[in-house]
């Protein structure tokens, strides 16, 4: 459903993305690990339509992507929740603009708030939230306007590491539930191969894919799974994938 064919994105004369060609089915979950401005967040902005390529094209069910849509979700590191409004209200947001009727705004919103496990704060305000609070409230945002695609830039970067497995743990259950096609960047080795049926593996100059790993492990993934000796077989080829780049910095 997701197309990327042979794209290529440069800034005057520096290539963020030389000539990079991905394609991702139905309610895969594909991650994509690389080094520091190896082109992940430019991807990502050129599946979000926040960006065109220079050359090539990306396509959404055989359509040329030409800016945001309703189709795709988007969740970025930062929070980006507006911090005048309830979590339940910031859930409510993108189908109050999309003028969904209160009585169903409302039970959408609650639907995924639950989803997310956040019912005990519904009616919190953001600053009162933890950062991982505040990420499942941001995914519960984007789930609620019913996308098809949930593109998620470093959504786990700025919290501490147990909190982030607990985000990868919620996550997966949500998906496990809710399912979707996900996107999700991280330079997070572990995060990458946890989470993924598939993983990209990005190099930079020029910002390309270098190899995509299978991760043939079983859902729903488990505490155990990370343990275990195929995970860190594959984690182990992934870090190599990774490791053994020109070194940018
Ligand atoms: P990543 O997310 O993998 O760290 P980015 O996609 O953010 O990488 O950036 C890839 C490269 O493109 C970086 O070297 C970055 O400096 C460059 N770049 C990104 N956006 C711009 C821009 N608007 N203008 C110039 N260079 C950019
Ligand atoms: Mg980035």
């Amino acid at each position: 459903m997701i197309t990327v064919d042979r794209v290529g994105k440069t800034y005057d004369r520096f290539v963020a993305l030389g000539d990079v060609s991905l394609t991702i089915g139905d309610n895969e979950f594909v991650t994509i690990v690389g080094p520091s401005g190896c082109g992940k967040t430019t991807l990502m902005n050129i599946l979000a339509g926040l960006e065109t390529p220079t050359s090539g094209q990306a396509l959404v069910d055989g359509k040329a992507i030409d800016g945001p849509g309703p189709d795709r979700g988007v969740i970025f590191q930062q929070y980006a929740l507006f911090p005048w409004l309830t979590v339940r209200k910031n859930v409510e947001f993108g189908l109050r603009t999309a003028r969904v009727p209160r009585a169903e705004r409302r039970d959408r919103a609650q639907h995924f708030i639950d989803l997310v496990g956040l019912h005990d704060f519904a009616d919190a305000l953001p600053r009162t939230l933890s950062g991982g609070m505040k990420q499942r409230c941001a995914i519960a945002r984007a789930y609620a306007v019913n996308p098809s695609i949930l593109l998620m830039d470093e959504p786990f970067g700025a919290v501490d590491a147990l909190t982030r497995v607990r985000l990868q743990e919620q996550l997966l259950r949500t998906w496990g539930r809710e399912k979707r096609t996900v996107v999700f960047i991280t330079h997070d080795v572990d995060e990458a191969v946890f989470l993924a049926n598939r993983v990209v593996v990005m190099a930079a100059r020029p910002g390309r894919i270098v190899e995509v790993i299978d991760v043939d492990l079983p859902y729903p993934r488990t505490e155990e799974l990370r343990l275990s000796p195929a995970f860190t077989a594959l984690r182990n080829r992934v870090w190599s994938a990774v490791y053994h780049q020109e070194p940018v910095a």
